[in-house]
């Protein structure tokens, strides 16, 4: 494995993150036996920093991490979030955030996280996130419950304004840097760059639309997007390699990213994960996809509440 240094924060990450939302069956169904199987062997390979959320699986995910980490607390960096607890369900009061940290703790069996991150600001309304929230979780920090203070989202101008305003170790933007999209470098890499901030990149199979299995049936892009990806996995099938190795390489070589947070339940994505670290994608099969992509290049969706549906609530 290969360890990065996630700016300011000074900690050594691995540069292929686990990302637990699968562990919460945000994807599909996952048996317990087999996230923790997934869990371990990561570990194993030397995977060493972990990022989930009471969000994911409504606690189902830290529950199912905490019983996996039982022991091995000691070999991972351990980052949750505060502030979103369902799909419409958001609370960035000071009140919360204090509140979550400690049942986030519990279910995770530890006293203290690495990283809590304030989960998707693009929600929440920016003076209340740099006047009330973060400034809560520095006395977070301050009391010894995380070590280190960041926030994540989609909009890369939201997690600016907040970063601009008030102090933040890490940013996680997710979406913004793989295969299909590459505007993480026009705003947030420059700002982490510039201040030092620890900079995580999610989502490196664009929530599995760059898969074999492809998108799920919750997924945000536009058709065009989800038929460029199925047509990529069948360019990269027809020149014997598979998709998602392609797509995380890809990350994988970006400079400034600290860690690459894949989303992963089971033991078998966990093996084939490693391998993208040693695969190299043939020249040509990069040419071919680079024109694939092109008409639907950095396209992104509407979030925060001009999502479609949650527009209005
Ligand atoms: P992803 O792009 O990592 O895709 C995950 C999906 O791909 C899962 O269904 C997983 O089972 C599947 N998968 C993983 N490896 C595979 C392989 N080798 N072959 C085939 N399928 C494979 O998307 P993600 O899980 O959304 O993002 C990664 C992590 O980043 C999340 O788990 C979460 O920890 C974090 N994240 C955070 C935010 C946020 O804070 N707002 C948003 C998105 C992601």
């Amino acid at each position: 494995m290969e360890y990065r240094i996630l700016g300011r924060t000074g900690l050594r990450v691995s540069i292929i993150g686990y990302g637990a939302s699968p562990l919460g069956n945000v994807f599909s169904e996952t048996e317990s036996d087999e996230c923790t199987r997934a869990v371990h062997s990561a570990i194993d390979r030397g995977i060493n920093f972990f990022d989930v959320s009471p969000y994911y699986g409504r606690t189902l995910a830290e529950e199912r991490l905490g019983l996996a980490l039982r022991g091995k607390r000691d070999k991972v960096h351990l980052a949750t979030k505060c502030g979103r607890y369902g799909e419409t369900s958001f609370d960035f009061s000071a009140e919360r955030v204090t509140r979550s940290i400690e049942e986030s703790l519990k279910r995770l069996r530890t006293d203290c996280v690495d990283l809590l991150q304030a989960h998707d600001v693009e929600f929440g309304d920016v003076d209340q996130i740099v006047g009330e929230t973060l400034p809560a979780m520095r006395e977070l920090q301050a009391s010894g419950k995380c070590r280190f203070i960041g926030i994540t989202g989609y909009p890369p101008e939201a997690l600016r304004e907040a970063a601009s305003r008030h102090d933040v170790d890490t940013i996680l933007s997710y979406c913004r840097y793989n295969l299909m999209i590459t505007d993480l470098d026009d705003v947030l890499t420059p700002l982490c760059r510039s201040r030092g901030i620890g900079l995580i990149n999610a989502s490196p199979l664009h929530m599995r639309l760059l898969t074999d299995t492809g998108a799920p049936e919750w997924h945000p892009a536009p058709m065009e997007v989800r038929e460029a990806g199925r047509k990529a996995a069948e360019l990269c099938r027809a020149a014997g390699a598979s998709i998602s190795e392609v797509a995380l390489r890809f990350c994988l070589d970006h400079p400034h990213v600290a860690t690459t947070l894949v989303g992963m339940s089971k033991q078998r994505h966990v093996e084939t994960n490693i391998r993208a670290m040693s695969f190299q994608t043939d020249p040509a099969l990069v040419v071919q996809l680079d024109h694939l992509f092109a008409p639907v290049k950095n396209t992104s969706w509407p979030h925060g509440w001009d999502e479609p549906g949650l527009r209005g609530r």
